[in-house]
């Protein structure tokens, strides 16, 4: 494995351990309405992601040979909703999020997180939400916390924020340049 492959392998691998301790601090606490597609129905450049967010998807799709995927997020742009957003509620059910699995920070800390503002703690819930999450304040994960967490992983990554297209197709074209797979596929543990 050539080093920047390997680097680049290590820095996913980071983040989705950061999102699956995540995962585990948001387990206990209420959850988004099976289905719900509302804060994913909207254009991508109202959801600020980081490249080093998508990382782990961008090595995924190229490792399981995805081109179909991979044309699809070169082709996208932000003034249209998330390229991996499925809004049609009979074709996936649980979800509108195609790869939920491996949805960036942002989309995980939204709904179950809490932000400081002028010393006062707020919860990071749509207006839908907002109130009963409101009432377990006390045990959400700070998305400040988890935000340095990231920066801490990889500076250049994720030291600026792009529409959630944009993002998307850099983190690819990032991977693309300076990630060579392996074959068969290696598995990164996915959160
Ligand atoms: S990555 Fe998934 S959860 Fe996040 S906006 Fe796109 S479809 Fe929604």
């Amino acid at each position: 494995m050539c080093s920047m492959t390997e680097r680049i392998t290590l820095l996913a691998q980071e983040v989705l351990n950061l999102y699956a301790e995540l995962e585990k601090c948001q387990s206990n606490l209420f959850s988004c309405p099976q289905g719900c597609r509302i804060c994913c129905n909207t254009p991508a450049y109202n959801i600020e992601v980081t490249i080093l967010e998508f990382l782990p998807l961008a090595i995924h799709l190229i490792d399981s040979n995805q081109s179909d995927w991979i044309e699809r997020i070169e082709r996208s742009v932000d003034d249209e909703p998330c390229v991996l957003f499925q809004p049609d509620m009979s074709l996936k059910p649980e979800g509108g999020c195609l790869f939920h699995q491996f949805r960036p920070l942002v989309c995980r800390l939204f709904g179950a997180s809490f932000t400081v503002r002028k010393d006062q703690k707020q919860v990071l819930a749509c207006r839908l939400l907002r109130q009963k999450v409101q009432q377990s304040i006390h045990l959400l994960p700070s998305a400040q916390d988890y935000n340095t967490r990231l920066i801490s992983i990889d500076f250049f990554l994720a030291k600026d924020t792009y529409g959630i297209n944009t993002a998307l197709r850099k983190a690819v074209e990032y991977a693309g340049l300076y990630y060579t797979p392996l074959y068969p596929a290696r598995q990164i543990k996915s959160a």
